[in-house]
């Protein structure tokens, strides 16, 4: 059962919702929008810190004597997108636009607060983590290097993401790795420019980056183990300037997705590896660069079995998966999971016509989700720091 008091807020919700897709902004430029949530909050009564990686916010509510604490986490950013909706709540902001879904994710943590903040109804301390920049430029680990965990200790942390495609009100959670981690590199091959009728004058850098492109195919195939899941992409290769010109240089460039940091090492030594010996039997020579942008998200078993309760408690065991597919997809909240134990959920957006994508300029939150996934932020703090005798 959604909780009764958090339903009631839905009205209110959509409004603060809809206000924030309206006015989207990009990673760490979150000025509007975490003005807006520190407002809030402070109007909730939840102590309020900011500037913490660049635009983030954190609000303290504490209650009765117990030192324990937990942390729920919500995302910010908008992307650049141009919105192709013309309902009444489209962006107002040319370019950027909430398609990701963080307008509903910042509001149902708000949600969470405000309840929580009226009914006080827990032991222990709760830490509502607002994060700038999770589209891939480093929000989570700003927050972190800027001391979040010291300076706000919790015992677990929980974040959501709402999946469209999925029916509302149901969960999907997973024990172990859920999201897989990113690297992005770039080989640069240097062999020996010449004139294209002359290759034997020269060391051809074209060809031997086709090679290496080729080679590279084997990581996956050969080296990492086959019960790992895990993906090497060659997405790019420029080399040249001209049709009658061999090079003296080309550069391929790539993405790499794993879901342990074990297979991402084992990936990054071998594409080096591999790029090096192929470049040097042509007699060419490449250097790689390889750069872990997302870790994979790995939820904690426990925190995970916990996460599913307080679904299963909302809206019952059958409306809550437990083995959802992998996701090849990254998200930085990963970062939060390697430095706490914690849970990240997906809840449904929806499915049926209109059950667009995320990252798509057609997308909207589903406000009917709101009151869900405020009462899961909100009931897991409830049990979590449960009160005594309760
Ligand atoms: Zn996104
Ligand atoms: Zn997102």
């Amino acid at each position: 059962m959604i909780v009764k008091r958090i339903e009631e807020l839905g009205h209110e919700m959509r409004e603060w919702r809809r206000d924030i897709h309206a006015h989207p902004e990009l990673g760490f430029e979150e000025q509007r929008t975490s003005d807006l949530v520190a407002s809030r909050l402070a109007s909730f009564g939840v102590e309020v810190h900011r500037g913490i990686g660049k635009t983030g916010v954190v609000g303290i509510l504490k209650n009765g004597n117990s030192k324990r604490g937990v942390g729920l986490r919500a995302d910010m950013d908008a992307l650049p997108i141009q919105e192709a909706n013309t309902f009444e709540h489209r962006s107002r902001h040319d370019g950027k636009m909430h398609a990701c879904g963080h307008d509903g994710h910042t509001t149902m943590l708000l949600g969470a607060a405000k309840y929580l903040a009226e009914t006080r109804n827990f032991d222990g301390t709760v830490h509502f983590i607002f994060q700038p920049a999770e589209e891939g430029i480093g929000g989570a680990k700003a927050m972190i290097d800027d001391g979040l965990f010291k300076r706000f200790p919790c015992e677990a942390v929980f974040g959501m993401h709402n999946r469209p495609g999925m029916p509302l009100g149901k969960f999907a959670v997973r024990s172990g790795p859920m999201m897989a981690g990113g690297a992005f590199f770039d080989i640069d091959v240097t062999g020996v420019g010449a004139h294209g009728a002359r290759p034997e004058a020269g060391i051809d850098p074209v060809l031997v980056s086709a090679h290496i492109a080729t080679a590279l195919q084997s990581i996956v195939s050969r080296n990492v183990r086959p019960v790992e899941t895990a993906v090497v992409s060659v997405t790019q290769i420029h080399g040249g300037d001209a049709y009658n010109v061999i090079p003296q240089t080309a550069r391929l460039s790539g993405t790499v997705r794993a879901f342990s940091n074990d297979t991402m090492t084992l990936i990054g030594k071998n594409l080096a590896r591999i790029a090096e010996g192929v470049a040097a039997g042509f007699g060419a020579s490449a250097k790689t660069d390889f750069r872990m942008i997302f870790a994979p998200l790995v939820n904690d078993a426990k925190e995970a079995d916990f996460a599913a309760s307080i679904c299963a408690e909302l809206v019952g065991a059958d409306s809550v998966r437990r083995d959802p597919a992998l996701i090849m997809a990254s998200e930085d909240f990963s970062y939060m999971l390697a430095e706490v134990p914690g849970c990240y959920v997906n809840i449904g957006n929806g499915d049926g016509t209109g059950a667009c994508e995320v990252h798509n300029p057609a997308y909207d939150f589903n406000d009917a989700a709101l009151p869900y996934g405020a009462s899961f932020f909100a009931r897991l703090v409830e049990k979590r720091l449960s009160t005594p005798g309760q």
